[in-house]
């Protein structure tokens, strides 16, 4: 209906509606939710489409046009499901409040407005966020070859930017990729630049969204940045020099501003991102070591995130992620990370203890965002109180750590009596969960909200008292009732009526009774009355007036969060060390192998069932021990190895124990992994094509302080083609680089480089024959493997007999061809060339035989004579 409607047919409509589609064109790409009385009302085209997305009826209503407005609605107190389901569904929503009662009861004095607009990546209600992963919005510009970033969790006040001057598009396909935000906004321009990155094709972002181009213009973003952090931000937070950042940073505060419509006094700074503090881990490695959801299905089970993270609170849980996301590069914090998991780890009361004390704290980030939106609930303030309450504790149980780290966590943790005492005095036990009615302003708070009350629960006493007073005073058995139509009168025997005081004011008889009034009673009756209105009004305005007290702790509250998170994660990585045996691996600038002993795969080894994990040694240097070739059956555990080396070395980077009897890493700048075979369809890129792209990332931008795994390079073509290259890159690595190398191959013939090239040396792993099947030992040892055994393994996988029989005598006929080929070789060296020139003459000759002429262009024949002659040559 929306493209029939009019200006001139919205003239003729209702004023609400009128006002109705006022609101539309504001906010054109959201549903309006229009609050009227106790439903929020959606309208025309918003209404059909809301009505199928929310499973809820369509009715219509008189808008003054013949034909009648489509129409669906939501129960105000229960909106929020409503909501999140139109946001989940990829839909914006413009919340249009009434901003008053009616006026001597008349409908259409009722003033609407937007008071907020709901968005994927600016929703705050629980039900909405995960709790252990930040839900961010993210603001991209581009401005010539530079490329500014700001991002920012508005449900934790995180607030992050950087600026690419090189290289933009491709740091920014990583970047969105690790921040995985909700949602995307961009100006016009910028729009098909980013449709085009490659990460959409490798995961699903939200549709990038186009936003004011004004708000990205330098001056306006400028002003964005000072009117939130004030005039000297850009120093303060030395952006200075970051001139398309802040345009980044701008808008995407304007764009904040724009849907809450409230001050953001939880985002108090930006942080400039210091990629080069991080081991740089590329999307390949990422989705290779699992790190936060497996590669095959992306589920959270499987991953190393689930595996490590033990943390007792929602917001250490989101900062463990980012840990585990960015390893750290510098030995200091390294290890200033690893002392203090190690105090943990040694001290099974201390862990205890902290635990017990951590798990109590709720979600204080989240809980300080909304004292900074003003929209922190009486249920949160007690959350709050009771937070507090625990961090004297946890406190207590640090004063006496050794290592450094612990004491600034100690040092970094405010004092919050003063905010403990306004919470304990102002809010009730277990307050009510909604503001309307009352029920969270605590007892002896406020002297006049004590009497209201008092008035509401003693009214009936009250009436009591005044009438043994009046008894008394008159002499006269009089009585102090209620009925609901005159409310409280006195009662009095009719026959007794002319000894009723003059104050007495006569109101009605019934029967033998005259009913009478006194200035006193009406007094009274009124309190009572409004006692109930009044008191909620002054608990609205005394709940207001703490939260705008509560406004002042938000910095205090958010840098003590931060050093509780960090505290929660260096536990979690002492729980999970001692929970799994890990042990501290020694990583710093002088060591510069990676020596591990007794390593196993963290997550493998968690989900073995029936057998043991067996762990094996791994030496790395970058000289003599460079490159170790790795060869053995299908399953005997390659990549588990591989991968396991380059998961303990991310480790001990994170600050993490390892899954080691003991480890010595060197630091690493960046780790590589080209790992299994996978078509990427989606990016139109063959199984090969993919291996190669990889490859050829990895050579142009690996150091002599690299990790590589490579897997099987060169597989997906043929044979001479994939053992030419995958030998070519062994050559290339072993002149070129420092780099350690972990290479696997089915390829036996690359076992030959040991020797030939330098920090080339041969590793198998073991398998023991027994009855023509095979047993896996899972034992790395020196030396190189000759056999695949891939028809074996075909077997145990369920290839069915006959198949697995074929595939033995096939086996057998080519090797018993290529021995035959290395006899006439070594009998008839002499001979190389006619042997050659024979197996080319008999190709020649196959290809002619095959050759349809009559279906040949004369280009194509052209092509294929020269092809022959390049045979013979
Ligand atoms: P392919 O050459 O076919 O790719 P692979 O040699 O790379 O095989 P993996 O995939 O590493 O073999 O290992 C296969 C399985 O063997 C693993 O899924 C795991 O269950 C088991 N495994 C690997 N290493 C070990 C180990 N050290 N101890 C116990 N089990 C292991």
């Amino acid at each position: 209906m929306n493209e029939k409607i009019t200006a001139a047919a919205i003239g003729k409509m209702t004023p609400m509606m009128q006002h109705f589609w006022t609101m539309k064109e504001r906010y054109p790409d959201c549903i309006i939710f229009y609050r009227l009385g106790d439903f929020y009302e959606m309208f025309f085209d918003d209404a059909i489409l809301a009505s199928r997305i929310l499973d809820i009826t369509l009715t219509a209503r008189d808008c003054g046009l013949e034909e009648r407005a489509p129409m669906c609605g939501v129960p105000y107190h229960s909106v929020e499901s409503y909501i999140n389901k139109l946001i989940k569904a990829g839909h914006k929503v413009a919340i249009c409040e009434q901003l008053n009662d009616p006026i001597d009861g008349k409908k259409n004095s009722v003033i609407r407005d937007v008071i907020r607009v709901v968005t994927p990546g600016t929703v705050v209600s629980e039900s909405m966020l995960e709790e252990k992963r930040n839900n961010f919005i993210m603001s991209i510009h581009q401005e010539k070859a530079a490329i500014g970033v700001a991002y920012a969790d508005i449900s934790t006040g995180e607030f992050f930017t950087t600026e690419y001057a090189q290289n933009g598009l491709v740091n920014l396909n990583d970047i969105l990729l690790r921040v995985m935000p909700a949602e995307i906004i961009c100006e016009k321009g910028m729009k098909d630049t980013l449709d085009a990155l490659p990460v959409n094709k490798i995961v699903a972002l939200p549709e990038f969204q186009i936003y004011a181009t004004s708000a990205f213009e330098t001056n306006n973003a400028m002003a964005s940045v000072k009117k939130q952090f004030g005039e000297t931000a850009l120093s303060v937070f030395d952006i200075n020099e970051m001139p398309v950042a802040v345009q980044a940073c701008g808008a995407l505060l304007a764009y904040l501003y724009d849907t809450q419509k409230t001050a953001l006094m939880h985002i108090t700074h930006i942080e400039k991102l210091n990629e080069s503090r991080h081991m740089l881990l590329d999307i390949t490695a990422r989705r290779n070591l699992e790190l936060v959801e497996t590669m095959r299905n992306r589920k959270y089970k499987g991953s190393l995130l689930a595996i490590l993270d033990h943390t007792s609170t929602s917001m250490g849980g989101r900062m463990f992620r980012s840990w585990l996301e960015q390893p750290l590069k510098d030995s200091v914090e390294i290890n200033a990370r690893l002392d203090s998991v190690e105090e943990i780890y040694k001290n099974l009361v201390f862990r205890d203890n902290l635990t017990t004390e951590l798990k109590q704290l709720s979600d204080l980030e989240r809980i300080t965002s909304k004292i900074g939106m003003k929209s922190i609930m009486p249920k949160e303030c007690e959350r709050l109180r009771k937070s507090l309450a625990v961090i004297p504790n946890v406190k207590v149980l640090l004063a006496r750590a050794q290592s450094d780290k612990l004491l600034d966590i100690y040092k970094s943790i405010g004092d919050f009596t003063e905010m403990q005492a306004l919470l304990d005095n102002s809010i009730l036990e277990n307050p009510a969960a909604l503001l309307k009615d009352g029920g969270f302003i605590n007892h002896g708070y406020n002297n006049t909200l004590d009497q209201l009350r008092k008035a509401r629960s003693d009214g009936k006493q009250w009436m009591n008292d005044l009438e043994q007073k009046e008894r008394e005073s008159t002499g006269l058995p009089l009585k102090v009732k209620f009925n609901n139509v005159y409310g409280y009168y006195i009662e009095l025997n009719r026959n007794l009526s002319d000894q009723v005081p003059l104050t007495y004011q006569r109101k009605q008889t019934v029967g033998n009774f005259d009913r009478y009034f006194t200035v006193e009673l009406k007094q009274l009756e009124e309190e009572i009355n409004t006692a109930d209105e009044r008191a909620n009004k002054l608990e609205l305005q005394l709940y207001n007036e703490v939260r705008d007290k509560l406004v002042d702790y938000i910095e205090a509250l958010q840098s003590t969060a931060k050093a509780l998170c960090e505290l929660d994660c260096l536990l979690s990585l002492a729980q999970v060390a001692v929970k799994n045996n890990y042990t501290k691996p020694k990583i710093n600038r002088s060591i510069k192998h990676i020596k591990i002993e007794g390593g196993r795969h963290p997550v493998v080894e968690t989900y073995l069932k029936d057998q043991e994990f067996i762990p094996n040694d791994t030496y790395l240097n970058q000289d003599s021990d460079k490159i170790m070739i790795i060869t053995g059956p299908n399953m005997a555990g390659k990549s588990t190895f591989m991968r396991q080396v380059a998961v303990i070395t991310l480790l001990a980077h994170v600050g993490s124990f390892v899954p080691a009897q003991s480890a010595e890493i060197a630091i690493t700048d960046r780790i590589f992994t080209r790992v299994g075979a996978s078509d990427d369809l989606a990016l139109g890129q063959s199984t090969f094509m993919v291996e190669m792209v990889e490859m050829a990332n990895i050579i142009q931008n690996a150091t002599d302080n690299s990790l590589i795994l490579l897997d099987e390079i060169g597989r997906g073509t043929s044979t001479f083609d994939g053992l030419s290259i995958a030998w070519a890159v062994v050559e290339h690595l072993s002149q070129k680089l420092k780099a350690k190398v972990l290479f696997a191959t089915h390829y036996h013939e690359l076992t030959e480089l040991e020797g030939m090239l330098e920090g080339v040396k041969n590793y198998k792993i073991n398998v023991k024959e027994i009855n023509n099947t095979i047993v896996f030992l899972r034992k790395i040892v020196r030396g190189g493997a000759n056999r695949s055994f891939g028809i074996e393994v075909a077997s145990l996988a369920g290839i069915p007999g006959e198949i697995i029989q074929r595939a033995k005598e096939i086996s057998h006929t080519i090797e018993q061809q290529d021995f035959n080929i290395k006899l006439a070789n070594t009998q008839h060296k002499n001979k190389d060339s006619q042997v050659e020139l024979a197996l080319a003459n008999n190709q020649v000759v196959n290809i002619l035989k095959e050759l349809d002429i009559n279906k040949l262009t004369p280009l194509d024949a052209f092509e294929i004579l020269q092809d022959l002659k390049g045979k013979l040559r």
